[in-house]
């Protein structure tokens, strides 16, 4: 067996019906959505369209949903548009287990003269609420915690960190980028005031992203220019990419239950195989608390980059630390907050499902894994 992808938290394929719905957009309807005539106007209504599968699948109204080139856009936009628009001496609070989409540009406005707090979490990846609850009574505060994490698949408690932050006065955002999609999410239940979404983490192509902005939040555009997305952010819409993101959350929210149920089986499948088929190998976050796709398991004593190395040649697709991260030998910042021993941080491996992937699939890696541990074991300086 060949190809198999398990690394849908760094991207996902995508959905032949979303190819399907973006290609009249490339061919026939390529007219500038913002021009008078013809060509613009008839496809304006298939932005509009969009925006509602995107606002349906998380509970949204659809003027409350601004379309954007990337998670990262949408961070920066809910984190630097809050903070652009929030009193003097307003501070910024992140976690220390954000992607890097939020802790960069946190980062920067620190340099800018901002005061940024980083919640820690604990070694099961729960973040500290005692540490959130004292940083937000120190004053105004824009507040960016994601809902679930990229790596470990740690999904936090959004709906009680927002109302600790409404109470104390703060703007919550949420980077629920690796949450659309595989959580039922509803933004009339949690009182977010923004929230982040990428196509690509749900079966849309890479390039399209949207920011949720509850009715009445304050933002300074930080992408000023023309008049479009209703002065939230200017730029020509990118309407093939639209139409393609729209389709994606109208899949998504089909059987959102039963295909996550699904999806959920397989991964515990896989990891209870690889659990009961290598020693000293551990689960890396809570696992009652996780998104049903992802697990991160460390294989202790092994460096993960030769484990992905061998993977890949029999044709498995896995990580190690987020996209982002690999490429240095370094264990990732999400890992290192969590307090893993040097041993296991060193081998840990994300694996991510999706809807597409198979029982064979699962069964195909849970034969292979054993051999090739064992293998990179016996050379293992760590191993007696
Ligand atoms: N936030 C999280 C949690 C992510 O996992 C990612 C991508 O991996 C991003 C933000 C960035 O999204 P994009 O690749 O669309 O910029």
């Amino acid at each position: 067996m060949k190809n198999v992808y398990l690394d849908n938290n760094a991207t996902s394929p995508v959905a032949p019906e979303v190819i399907d719905a973006m290609l009249p957009f490339f061919r026939d309807l390529w007219g500038n959505p913002s021009s008078m005539h013809y060509f613009g106007g008839q496809v304006r209504k298939y932005i509009e369209a969009a925006r509602l599968q995107v606002a349906n699948l998380i509970g949204a109204d659809p003027t409350e949903i601004v379309f954007t080139s990337c998670g990262t856009e949408s961070d920066n936009m809910a984190i630097r548009g809050a903070v652009e628009s929030a009193p003097r001496g307003t501070r910024i609070i992140t976690s220390r287990v954000e992607h890097l989409a939020v802790l960069s540009p946190c980062r920067r406005l620190r340099e800018q003269g901002y005061e940024v707090v980083e919640i820690g979490v604990d070694s099961a990846g729960a973040l500290n609420t005692d540490e959130l609850r004292k940083a937000l009574a120190a004053g105004p505060s824009v507040v960016s915690i994601m809902w679930a994490n990229n790596e470990t698949g740690v999904v936090f408690p959004v709906e009680k960190l927002a109302k600790m932050t409404k109470d104390a006065g703060g703007i919550f955002h949420t980077d629920a980028v690796q949450a659309v999609g595989k959580l039922r999410i509803d933004v009339r239940d949690v009182p977010v005031d923004m929230l982040s979404l990428s196509g690509h983490k749900l079966h849309a192509p890479k390039g399209i992203a949207a920011l949720y902005v509850r009715k009445g939040t304050r933002l300074t555009p930080i992408l000023p220019g023309g008049h479009q997305e209703n002065g939230r952010r200017a730029g020509t819409e990118n309407v093939p990419y639209i139409v393609g993101l729209g389709k994606a959350c109208e899949l998504a929210a089909w059987n959102i239950k039963a295909e996550m149920e699904r999806v959920a089986a397989m991964r515990d499948k896989l990891e209870h195989g690889l659990l009961t088929s290598c020693p000293d190998t551990m689960i890396n976050g809570d696992p009652a608390r996780r998104l049903p796709n992802t697990t991160n398991i460390s294989f202790q004593y092994i460096e993960g980059e030769a484990i992905l190395y061998h993977l890949s040649d029999i044709g498995i697709a896995a990580s190690s630390g987020s996209a982002c991260t690999s490429g240095s030998l370094e264990p990732s910042h999400v890992i290192r907050a969590m307090g893993v021993p040097f041993t296991a941080a060193h081998g840990s491996i994300r694996f991510s499902l999706s809807r597409y992937n198979t029982m064979e699939e699962i069964d195909y890696v849970i034969e292979h894994m054993p051999a090739i541990v064992k293998r990179l074991r016996a050379l293992s300086p760590f191993v007696r």
